[in-house]
C-alpha cells in the first residue's frame, strides 16, 4: 500500500483463489457484454472470473501492452462529510474494457475481492460471501427496474479461502461491470493535491471517452436542449452567457443531470445506499457501492440501514440533498475550469498554472454555474421524481394539484400508518375502479394495504386507518377515470404491473440467501441447465412452498 501520485490508476496482477466454484452468472449481463453463454462453462471464463487467468493474446501469450494490463483505479474521498485522503480500488481490480458491437456500449469489467491492490492501506483486498451475494442480487435487480447501476456477471465462491472479519468466513469473488467506474472521488483527489493536469486529463477523459464525445454533452444555453440523457427542455441556465458556457460547464451539468436522474429512482422505489460518500458517487450517475444499502419496508423517510449513521446524513429522506453536496465538491473540483469560460484551452492556463489575477475570477464564475446547475438538479430531480411516481401510480400524466393531493397524501399515509412501500405500489396495480366505486368498498378494500398480521403497531386503530385509505383511494379513483377513461382497466393493470415488482430484493430475504447459501443448501448449476436459471435454482428452489415459490419466480423474472 502506497500513496499514488499523478495518476488515476495502477498495474495490478489479480491474485485469484486456487480452486473455487462459480454459483451464479447473471444471462441479463451475458446479453449485455455480448458474451456467448456457453462461453461460461469453459475453463476460461471460470478461471477469469475467478481471478486466476488475465485474458490472453490468441497466441496464448499474456500481453505485454500495457494497455490490457489488469489495473486497480486511484480516488480519494468524503466519508460522512471529512476529507479522508487517498482510498482507491482496495479490493478492485479492472481486466478489461469490452464494447458490445450491437448496442455500442462500452464496458469496464472488474473483479471484486481478487486481492490487495496499491489501495489496500490496512485490509486484505478481498470480499465475503455475505456481501457478494447482496451486491450481485441487487445490481441486477435495480437493472432489471430500469434504475441507473453498475452490474455483476457472476459471483465466485472460494469455500477454502478465510477471510478475517468478525469471525473467519470464506471468501468470495464478484465479477462486475459499469461502462465507468469513475467516481467524485476520483477528481477529489487530484483536487486534494493542487495535481491541475490530471484534473483536466480526467475531464477530457470523462468526456471523449466515457459519454462519447463533448458533442453528446447538454448543449449551449440557448440552443434547443436535445440532449438525450434529459427529459427537461426548460434550461434553467438561461441568462448565462455563451462564454461561460465552456465544455467543461457542459461536462459538469451532464454528471448532474445523470446523478439527479438517478436519485430520483432511488426515492421513487425506496433504495437507500447507506454510504453516500464522493468516493461512492459515480460520475456515469450510476447506482455504485452496495455496502449496507436496502430497500424500505415500512415507509419511513428517516430509515438508514447504516448502523453506523448516526447523524442519519445517509437516510432515504437525505439523498437528493447529499448527492448534490457531493456533485459541489465535483464542481469545486472542475472549478478553474468551469470558470474559465473559452479560455480554459489558452496555453498559458493549461502549462503554467492559473495566474494569480485569475483566480479569484475564476472561482466566482465557477461559483455562480454551480448554483445554477444546481437548479437544474432540481428540476431534472422533481420532474424525473414525479414521473416515476406517475407511471408507479398508473396515471398518464401529473396534473396541477396531483402532487399534494394524491403523491404526497399517499407518503404521509404510508408513514402514518406504517404501511409496506413497495407493496403499496403492486396492491394498486390490481384494484378496479369498480372495486373502489362507495365507501363501503373502500374500506373493505383498504385492509390488502395492511401486513398480513394487521396494521403493525397500529391494529388498535384500524378503523381509522381503513377510513384514512378509503378516502384516499376515492381521490384516486377520481384520477383513474380522468386519465383511462377510454381504455380497458387490464391495459392500465398492465402499465402498472410493469414499473411495480411484485419482488424487490429486501434485506431479509437476502439474509435468507445467504444463509442457504453458506449452508450449501443450494444447487450448482451450470448456465445451461434447460428451462431454468442459475440463480432461481441457486436461490430459490429449496425448501420453499408452493406459494413461496411462485412469488419468487416472479423475482427471477425481475431480475433477469
Ligand atoms: P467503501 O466503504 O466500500 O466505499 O470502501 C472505502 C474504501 O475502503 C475503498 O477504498 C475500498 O476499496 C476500501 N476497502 C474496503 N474493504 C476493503 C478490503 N477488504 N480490502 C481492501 N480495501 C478495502
Ligand atoms: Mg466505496
Ligand atoms: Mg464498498
Amino acid at each position: 500500500p502506497r500513496l499514488v501520485r499523478e495518476a488515476a490508476y495502477t498495474y495490478v496482477r489479480p491474485d485469484g483463489f486456487e480452486k473455487s466454484e462459480l454459483v451464479g452468472v447473471s444471462q441479463t449481463a451475458l446479453k449485455d457484454l455480448a458474451i456467448d453463454p456457453s462461453t461460461v462453462e469453459s475453463e476460461d471464463f471460470k478461471d477469469t472470473v475467478a481471478g486466476r487467468k488475465i485474458i490472453t493474446l490468441d497466441n496464448g501469450t499474456e500481453p505485454k501492452d500495457d494497455a490490457i494490463y489488469p489495473w486497480a483505479q486511484c480516488y480519494g474521498g468524503y466519508q460522512f462529510g471529512q476529507w479522508a485522503g487517498q482510498l482507491g480500488d482496495g479490493r478492485a481490480i479492472s481486466l478489461f474494457e469490452t464494447t458490445n458491437p450491437k448496442t455500442k456500449a462500452r464496458y469496464e469489467l472488474q473483479l471484486k475481492g481478487a486481492g490487495k491492490t496499491p489501495y489496500s492501506r490496512f485490509a486484505d483486498g478481498r470480499a465475503v460471501v455475505r456481501s457478494s451475494i447482496r451486491e450481485f442480487v441487487v445490481s441486477e435487480a435495480l437493472n432489471a427496474l430500469g434504475i441507473p447501476t453498475t452490474r455483476a456477471l457472476s459471483l465466485t465462491l472460494a469455500p477454502q479461502a478465510r477471510v478475517r472479519r468478525e469471525t473467519m468466513e470464506p471468501g468470495a469473488i464478484v465479477a462486475r461491470f459499469a461502462q465507468s467506474w469513475l467516481r467524485i472521488g476520483t477528481f477529489d483527489l487530484p483536487r486534494s493535491r493542487g495535481d491541475r493536469d490530471t484534473i483536466r486529463k480526467l475531464a477530457d477523459y470523462a468526456a471523449e471517452e466515457v459519454f462519447g464525445g463533448w458533442d453528446k454533452l447538454p448543449g449551449k444555453i440557448d440552443s434547443n436542449d436535445t440532449t438525450p440523457s434529459t427529459g427537461v427542455p426548460k434550461d434553467e441556465l438561461q441568462g448565462e452567457t455563451e462564454h461561460q458556457q465552456n465544455r467543461y460547464t457542459r461536462l459538469y451539468r451532464e454528471i448532474v443531470r445523470r446523478n439527479a436522474k438517478m436519485v430520483a429512482y432511488w426515492q421513487a422505489y425506496a433504495f437507500t445506499n447507506g454510504v453516500l460518500n464522493t468516493d461512492n458517487t459515480s460520475i456515469m450517475g450510476l447506482s455504485i457501492d452496495f455496502g449496507p444499502f436496502a430497500f424500505l419496508d415500512n415507509f419511513d423517510p428517516n430509515y438508514t440501514p447504516n448502523h453506523d449513521d448516526h447523524m442519519l446524513r445517509y437516510a432515504y429522506k437525505n439523498q437528493p440533498s447529499i448527492i448534490w453536496w457531493n456533485l459541489v465538491r465535483l464542481g469545486e473540483s472542475l472549478g478553474e475550469l468551469i470558470g474559465s469560460g473559452d479560455r480554459c484551452d489558452e496555453e498559458e492556463f493549461v502549462k503554467e498554472g492559473v495566474r494569480k489575477d485569475w483566480a479569484d475570477e475564476l472561482v466566482k464564475r465557477a461559483e455562480t454555474l454551480i448554483e445554477a446547475t444546481g437548479e437544474e438538479y432540481k428540476a431534472v430531480f422533481m420532474a424525473e421524481y414525479k414521473r416515476l411516481m406517475t407511471a408507479r401510480l398508473g396515471l398518464k400524466q401529473c396534473k396541477e394539484g396531483d402532487f399534494e393531493t394524491l403523491y404526497s397524501e399517499l407518503l404521509d399515509t404510508l408513514e402514518a400508518l406504517e404501511l409496506d412501500f413497495n407493496h403499496t405500489f403492486r396492491k394498486l396495480s390490481h384494484i378496479s375502479t369498480e372495486q373502489i366505486d362507495s365507501e363501503e368498498k373502500r374500506k373493505e378494500v383498504a385492509g390488502v394495504f395492511f401486513h398480513h398480521d394487521g396494521l403493525g403497531s397500529l391494529v388498535g386503530e384500524e378503523k381509522d386507518a381503513r377510513q384514512r385509505i378509503a378516502k384516499w383511494l376515492e381521490t384516486y379513483r377520481t384520477r383513474v377515470l380522468e386519465d383511462w377513461s377510454d381504455s380497458p382497466e387490464e391495459e392500465r393493470f398492465a402499465a402498472m404491473r410493469s414499473v411495480n415488482p411484485k419482488f424487490v430484493p429486501r434485506s431479509w430475504i437476502l439474509d435468507e440467501i445467504i444463509e442457504r447459501v453458506e449452508k450449501k443448501d443450494r444447487i450448482i448449476m451450470s448456465s445451461t441447465q434447460e428451462g431454468t436459471n442459475n440463480m432461481e435454482k441457486m436461490i430459490f428452489e429449496r425448501s420453499m412452498t408452493d406459494k413461496e415459490l411462485l412469488s419468487l419466480k416472479d423475482v427471477y423474472e425481475r431480475i433477469t
